[in-house]
């Protein structure tokens, strides 16, 4: 534990991201972390001592949340690279889009260890970027959603452990943030919200749906645009936050509800990100951003570079230097968005703003979320 706030924002990433893939026709099959990590390298945005490597969680750290049984398949499945049938239907690992790959404990174990890391770190006070984690689906005991473990759930027991007793979770990723809701549902310690496109897997995390009292949701029509992402930010999220005063702030940055990612319909462009970054920042001494989804590698790694640099105050630039702009030109994307890639996912990091109208719908998720109990 630190005893004295972090002077400045610290980056966790890892190698381990580099090369490691969830098979080759998975959406995870692209690389995003390396490409976050590549682009603030590049625009000198990782100078000396603003780095970590995510170190590799032990068994005993996983089992604060996760089932041991479950945690000995996972290692079981990544010595040996298969499953049995039952464990398969048990744990849904080599199932339901989790794959049986390489790296499948060492990888989500290495994530958990950066959030649980950015968690000690912030103990006192401070800011850490950990593109690697956001792995929001993972239950206790079995894989779901593409997260073999829930590292949110990890970092947030961690400061709970350092004795902090009133936390706010923020989940803008495109899928609803079920498995943390769930891991604290009806624990007044830590206060879920979670923004997501309503009607997609995993198909929970309805209006009504308040966890007790310890959530709040907003699931929004496919379509959602800058401005009514940025209504919601002002008139019920900020509100919802600022009213707690939350001693540490968990911002679950997933990119899939920009408007190029293949998995949602959302609209947004990364100013949204941006934005909530910029206005969460102001609320809690501690804030740790976490990644999550995100499936366009162009679109995935230059929103999480935009918002290390936004953490840091630094202004975005127009255009991105040579190194930066070719490494973005030397990814490949095996789908139809990347036989033909728009010019500026090579040459800025910033989005033009997708603004348009704000729908009633979005002003109606408003209303009901302000209210302070709803009938069942
Ligand atoms: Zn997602």
């Amino acid at each position: 534990m630190t005893a004295a706030p972090l002077p400045r924002p610290l980056y966790i990433g890892s190698a381990i991201y580099r090369n490691s893939s969830y098979g080759p026709k998975h959406p995870l099959a692209v690389p995003r972390v390396s490409v976050c990590t590549d682009l603030c390298t590049a625009l000198g945005w990782l100078p000396e001592g603003t780095y970590r490597e995510a170190p590799l969680a032990g068994v005993a750290e996983l089992a604060r949340f996760h089932d041991p049984a479950y945690l000995d398949v996972l290692q079981r499945a990544e010595a040996t690279q298969s499953i049995s049938d039952a464990d398969r239907a048990r744990y849904r690992v080599g199932a339901d889009g989790n794959p049986i790959y390489k790296e499948v404990f060492r990888r989500p174990a290495i994530s958990a260890g950066g959030v649980m890391l950015a968690a000690r770190l912030t103990a006192s006070g401070g800011i850490v970027h950990c593109p690697g984690g956001g792995t929001h689906h993972g239950r206790p005991d079995r894989a779901a959603g593409f997260c073999f473990l829930n590292d949110p759930v990890l970092g947030l027991l961690t400061w709970l452990d350092q004795g902090l007793t009133n936390i706010v979770y923020l989940d803008i990723d495109a899928h609803h943030g079920d498995g943390v809701q769930d891991a604290f549902h009806d624990d007044a310690r830590v206060f879920t919200i979670s923004i997501h496109e309503a009607g997609r897997w995993p198909f929970t995390g309805s209006a009504k749906d308040q966890a007790g009292g310890a959530a709040r949701n907003f699931p929004v029509p496919a379509g959602c645009n800058d401005s009514e992402f940025a209504w919601l930010m002002r008139h019920a999220i900020l509100p919802l936050i600022e009213a707690r005063a939350p001693q540490a702030i968990m911002l679950q940055a997933g990119a899939d509800g920009l408007e190029e990612d293949p998995l949602s319909r959302l609209s947004l462009s990364n100013n949204a990100h941006i934005a909530v970054v910029q206005a969460v920042m102001k609320l809690a001494p501690r804030l740790i951003v976490l990644g999550g989804g995100g499936y366009n590698p162009w679109t995935v790694g230059r929103c999480w570079a935009a918002l290390w640099g936004t953490l840091n105050g630094w202004p975005i630039p127009d255009h991105l230097p040579p190194e930066a702009e070719a490494g973005l030109r030397a990814l490949r994307y095996d789908r139809a968005a990347g036989r033909n890639p728009p010019a500026h996912w090579f040459t800025t990091l910033r989005d033009r703003p997708r603004e348009g109208a704000v729908r009633e719908e979005i002003k109606r998720l408003v209303a009901l979320a302000l209210k302070e109990r709803l009938p069942a």
